[in-house]
């Protein structure tokens, strides 16, 4: 998931949202069923994981805008690409590709939950807690050829990495736009959602665009991150906004479709846009840091090693493609 909505929610009271789970795999979709047909309570744990899953929106919520019927139906729609014994398969073998960026250190189990979460999201590390996969993104769409099977390892192998990373000590800090640099934010960014895509074995079908330009991308943040001035960030925004990899990503994660007006923006808010396209959406960062792993990789070096280094050596390997 985007670390920056993470962080921002993490300021919402996560301590009341401690999960109280063992570390084992959940199967949420049948409880989420009964609440739906015959108003049956969520235990309280259950409650926890959509919260944590989606902050902003509710079950309930989501039932006011469509009504409850349509719920039900999008349900029993998911409900035919998931199969819980084959999704347990998926999710050992999304762990041992997780496991895979420290051999040495045995990855320590946390909850794997699968949800029903309707519109919202498709799998996140609930804050550190474990991981959650929402069965609504089994489903087959336009953004993505694989299998339920595929995708959940996909999602595990991913999510399980930024757990993974936290156990190891590597997890790169929380990040503010406000109070912290604006290169960090986005090399940390580019260092830790670059691993856990490139853990992934398949991948959304923007992900090769984004590839394929990667120093056009890798170019353009160095340039960002040069630019003294409202005018050249404008300028960049406006080249990004019309790049061919930027228009396949946007037709494929958009609700709209369109890129978000960006006349009379500040300094300061032209940043937060920019680090916004790069982030949100599975946007390009994921993808291009993706591909800086697979760089390093190449040269000869260490998964493990690259990854018990920290994101601090992301700069190196930005200059490394200069
Ligand atoms: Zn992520």
């Amino acid at each position: 998931m985007l670390k920056q909505e993470e962080n921002n929610r993490e300021r919402g009271g996560r301590d009341s949202l401690d999960l109280n789970l063992e570390p084992k795999i959940y199967d949420f979709t049948q409880p989420t069923r009964e609440y739906l047909v015959n108003d049956t309570p969520l235990s309280e744990e259950h409650e926890k994981v959509l919260r944590l899953f989606e902050g902003r929106h509710t079950i309930d919520d989501v039932i006011e805008e469509r009504g409850r019927d349509r719920v039900i139906k999008e349900l029993e729609e998911a409900s035919k690409y998931f199969d819980f014994a084959q999704a347990q398969e998926a999710v050992k073998e999304g762990l041992s590709l997780a496991q895979r960026i420290n051999p040495d250190v045995a990855i320590e189990l946390f909850p794997i939950v699968f949800l029903f979460m309707p519109r919202y999201g498709d799998a996140k590390a609930l804050h550190g807690q474990g991981c959650a996969i929402n069965i609504n993104a089994l489903k087959p769409t336009k953004v993505s050829n694989d299998t339920p099977y595929q995708k959940i390892i996909s999602y595990v192998a991913h999510e399980s990495t930024h757990l993974f990373l936290k156990q190891l000590d590597k997890k790169t800090p929380p990040f503010s736009i406000r109070t912290d640099p604006l290169e960090k934010g986005i090399y940390d960014f580019l260092w830790e959602e670059g691993l856990t895509t490139y853990i992934e074995p398949t991948h959304y079908r923007h992900h090769e665009a984004f590839v394929q330009d990667a120093k056009f991308w890798i170019g353009t943040i160095q340039g960002w991150l040069k630019a003294g001035d409202s005018m050249t960030k404008e300028k960049i925004l406006k080249d990004c906004t019309e790049r061919e990899s930027t228009i396949t990503w946007f037709e494929d994660m958009s609700s709209s479709g369109k890129v978000p007006n960006l006349d009379r923006l500040n300094e300061e808010e032209l940043d937060l846009m920019f680090l916004r396209m790069l982030t949100e959406m599975n946007g390009p960062a994921y993808h291009v840091g993706s591909y800086l792993w697979q760089k390093q990789v190449e040269k000869g070096n260490e998964l493990k090693d690259l990854v018990m280094s920290g994101s601090d050596e992301m700069k190196k390997w930005i200059q490394e493609e200069q």
